[in-house]
């Protein structure tokens, strides 16, 4: 199956319309008309090799919400015309300890990336800017009916990246949380922890989004541009969330964990981030990181935001805004997620 897509050639080039060839779905495979696609700061480190060099082409794009079209003979969990999800990884080695206890994203002999990585049949793995997707049945998720599916795509990455720390580090009435960024994974954090039911508070660069922040969940918000913030907050928090992109100095915000605090680092930023263990020892504190989440909790998750009328707010743009959205997304320009509709793919124009 040929499926319209739209990806990069380079690092420096603008995304641009390709195709993409999916394989016939495998007896244990689900074909996927993908309906709507989120942008994720990930995508854009990927295609920028930010993040080392990306195999080009690459087609991104691991925030995909469709319907089931096709499905292999063996199929047992999905039927024709199912609402779905795919996230970060289609693959994985399904035997080591990490994949037996359902924490795939772990998997020793690594898990196979949606996009930008080798499926297990050798070839290259293309993402869900693009009308159509194949998958095995073991890394779809269902997606419940009550949640639209635009604002469903982004709980596939941004939504389970934040639900798997702040449940594995208990977060619910009583705890003090703090989320830095507002973005994708932000604003989602704020929702999923205030369901939880903790007090949020919000660590942005400026004061610009406190009304939305607010809204979304967060009882209270800060400017990190204004150094009383720091004073104000010092040894607060339980756990705090960083989902920013870019590198930051990290040791004014240990300052603001209190006695066994965990500051959980889920943004990518490019480069090493220092760390003055004074910071740590002081109060007892954790410096940990989290990946995503494995395929069961992505359905607990989905499955907890149905329960809670819980989506992602969303931007809904063509495929022709793309390298647009981009510029915004690292302007932290974004209300709070792109999500492309597929409809509007179309073929390259032939020379
Ligand atoms: P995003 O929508 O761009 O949000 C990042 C937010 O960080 C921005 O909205 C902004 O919030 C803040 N920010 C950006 N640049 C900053 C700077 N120079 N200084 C201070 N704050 C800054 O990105 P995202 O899609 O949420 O992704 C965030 C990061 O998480 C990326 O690095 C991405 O690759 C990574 N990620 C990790 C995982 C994982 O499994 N661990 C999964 C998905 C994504 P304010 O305007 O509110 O300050
Ligand atoms: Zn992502
Ligand atoms: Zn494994």
């Amino acid at each position: 199956m040929i499926v319209n897509a739209y990806g990069a050639t380079s690092a420096t080039e603008p995304l641009e319309p390709m195709t993409v060839e999916r394989r016939d779905p495998g007896p244990h495979d689900v074909q996927i008309a993908v309906r709507y696609a989120g942008i994720c700061h990930s995508d854009i480190h990927t295609v920028r090799s930010e993040w080392g060099p990306a195999r080009y082409p690459v087609v991104p794009g691991h925030e995909i919400a469709g319907e089931v079209t096709a499905l292999g003979s063996e199929v047992t969990k999905f039927r024709v015309g199912d609402r779905v999800g795919v996230g970060c990884f289609v693959d994985s080695c399904r035997e080591c300890a990490a994949c037996v206890r359902g924490e795939e994203q772990y998997c020793e002999r690594g898990m196979v990336g949606t996009y930008n990585a080798k499926g297990r049949d050798g070839q290259p793995t293309q993402g869900g800017y693009s009308t159509g997707i194949v998958v095995d049945e073991n890394y779809v998720l269902r997606v419940p009916e009550s949640i639209d599916y635009a604002a469903a795509a982004p709980l596939l990455c941004a939504g389970i990246t934040l639900f798997s720390p702040l449940r594995h580090w208990n977060v619910g009435p009583g705890k003090k949380v703090a989320i830095i960024g507002l973005g994708g994974l932000g604003h989602m954090g704020v929702k999923l922890a205030a369901a939880m039911g903790a007090e949020v508070t919000v660590l942005s660069q400026s004061l610009k989004k406190m009304e939305d922040g607010l809204r979304l969940g967060a009882s209270h918000y800060y400017a990190t541009s204004d150094p009383d913030t720091f004073t104000v907050l010092r040894n607060h928090f339980d756990v705090i969330i960083n989902t920013v992109s870019a590198n930051l100095d990290m040791h004014p915000y240990f300052g603001m964990l209190a006695v066994d605090g965990t500051l959980v680092e889920v943004g990518l930023p490019e480069h090493p981030v220092p760390v003055n263990v004074f910071d740590l020892t002081r109060n007892r504190r954790s410096f940990a990181g989290s990946m995503i989440g494995g395929i069961a909790q992505t359905q607990e998750m989905l499955d907890f935001c149905a329960e809670h009328g819980i989506g992602a707010e969303i931007e809904l743009i063509s495929a022709d805004q793309i390298n647009e959205a981009y510029e915004r997304v690292i302007a932290s320009d974004v209300r709070y997620r792109f999500v492309i509709d597929t409809a509007t793919l179309e073929a390259p124009a032939t020379a």
